[in-house]
């Protein structure tokens, strides 16, 4: 019992020690993304990647196969507390996979990948996919290779979408998916079709930056972002991140000529970093200092940015505050007319630009091609008509030039297959979640319209936030609604949501 102890400790400080070197990783990212120097980013992304190498290294190295090995012996298990129990687990995960990718195919990789962003950039400029082809190609590759050295399931995309959605597969996805389109596509139509459409061109003004920022910080502090363990900047990309449970920083983009994007993108933001800054004091300093999965994750800031701060209840209360920090662009417009503009439908071919409708589509063209290429059923000189053909059945556009289409997100030059359902993921999520508080807080709508946030955030520590890694996403989510995964709360909440904006019986 003694051993037990003692080894307990060296492993828990071990991972504490990972955990530093993440940290400073991370410090050192959110500095060079948020006000370094231009000159001295190059350098500084050099050691980002050191840092990041050292966590790697110590994740694969012997003395972790030691520790697996020790506390995996089945009479050592037995006495283990579950946080150690767990941690074991999600290291032997990350250990056994690295182990089986020789470390000069993994290096050769990285190199592929980073060169890869780079000519994806130029190629997505000049809308030039041939330009792009080859790496793609050889990226798929690789992760073809991947797949069959970590083991495939019943699908060969599964081994790719349990590396962001631990235990999802196509077997689950394919249903819900087809679910939700099923709903989808039919309300776009109807959406499209009514002759009651909102008044768009009252978001569109123009915004001092300052403004804004006076306004963002006002609406962080309105739902409880707190501000002594975490701060707002400004960054090309907005992110959240977690540096430790007392650090949780979130980044924004101002645009001066519509203030939504940061207003909304704050939110989202804020969701995730309540996440990280509300897992349980218990598992600091452990590989489970982390939320549960990037579907979960992304439920939290979906739930915030669209089920709250999207919400009629919400502008209920704040569009005043909205018109005293805005007179002039929003001084004589209507609360209903301000509400219907930032919850308008418009299929587009940009995903980060869609609405909380169509998003789930654009999400879905992407599942449905990495799948294809996985299953070898795609070439990848195939993908970008593929890709045209689906955006014209899912949401009826079709892109103008790659550059707007095939080109347009950076994942699969980052190798991120198997990172796109996450996105639709945290919607259902969301939606699955939302029907679990509303039964908890009967007053759900109320508190929000009274700017109470406090129950709110407080049933999702208890549901969500104080697990951290713990629990798989379908343990915790069984354990919050005693269900499974479902499309229907989300489609319901949508279909709800649009025909009163949209006015369809
Ligand atoms: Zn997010």
């Amino acid at each position: 019992m003694q051993n037990v102890t003692k080894q307990t400790e060296a492993f828990r400080h071990y991972m504490k020690r990972m955990k530093g070197f993440e940290e400073a990783a991370g410090l050192l990212y959110w500095d060079m993304r948020t006000g370094a120097p231009r000159k001295g980013i190059e350098a500084r992304s050099e050691v980002v990647g050191m840092l990041s190498a050292e966590v790697f290294k110590m994740s694969v190295a012997p003395e972790m196969g030691e520790f697996i090995g020790y506390f995996q012996q089945p009479e050592i298990a037995a006495e283990l507390d579950e946080v150690t129990k767990r941690s074991i687990a999600e290291c032997a995960k990350d250990y056994e996979r690295s182990k089986r990718v020789p470390a000069e195919l993994y290096e050769e990789y990285v190199a592929l990948t980073s060169q890869a962003e780079t000519i994806w950039e130029e190629a997505k400029t000049k809308a030039d996919f041939a330009m792009f082809a080859p790496y793609l190609e050889r990226i798929i590759d690789f992760n073809k290779q991947f797949i069959e050295l970590w083991g495939a399931g019943a699908h060969k995309y599964d081994t790719l979408l349990d590396m962001y959605e631990p235990g999802i597969t196509v077997a689950q996805l394919d249903p819900l998916f087809a679910g939700l389109r099923e709903r989808i596509v039919p309300l776009l139509r109807e959406i499209q079709q009514s002759p009651h459409q909102p008044d768009v061109s009252l978001i569109s003004q123009s915004f001092p930056k300052e403004q804004q920022k006076q306004f963002c910080l006002y609406m962080l502090q309105q739902i409880g972002y707190d501000f002594d363990a975490g701060r707002l900047d400004e960054s090309s990309h907005p992110f959240a991140t977690g540096l430790n449970l007392g650090d949780v920083r979130i980044t924004t983009r101002y645009a001066e000529d519509d203030m939504s994007g940061a207003l909304f993108g704050t939110i989202h933001e804020f969701g995730h970093a309540l996440y990280d800054q509300n897992i349980s004091s218990e598992l600091a300093g452990t590989v489970l200092c982390n939320g549960a999965s990037m579907g979960i994750h992304e439920s939290q800031s979906r739930f915030w940015e669209n089920i709250v701060a999207r919400s009629k209840p919400f502008w209920r209360k704040y569009f005043a505050p909205l018109q005293r920090h805005f007179p002039q662009q929003f001084g004589r417009v209507q609360q209903e007319d301000y509400y219907r503009a930032v919850n308008h439908v418009q299929p587009s071919l940009i995903r980060t630009e869609s609405d909380e409708l169509t998003y789930n589509l654009h999400v879905m063209v992407r599942y449905e091609l990495e799948k294809a290429i996985f299953s070898n059923q795609m070439k990848t000189a195939d993908l970008p008509v593929a890709w045209n053909d689906k955006y014209k059945e899912y949401l009826g556009v079709v892109p103008p030039h790659d550059g707007v289409g095939v080109l347009q997100d950076v994942h699969w030059a980052a190798g991120l297959f198997g990172y796109f359902p996450s996105y639709a993921l945290g919607n259902m999520y969301a939606a699955q979640l939302t029907n679990v508080i509303r039964r908890d807080i009967a007053n759900f709508e109320a508190l929000i319209e009274a700017g109470e946030f406090a129950p709110i955030r407080q049933c999702l520590h208890r549901h969500i936030h104080q697990h951290g890694k713990m629990l798989t996403p379908a343990e915790l989510l069984m354990r919050v609604s005693g269900q499974t995964l479902r499309a229907d709360e989300l489609v319901d909440y949508l279909t709800t949501k649009y025909k009163e904006i949209y006015k369809i019986s």
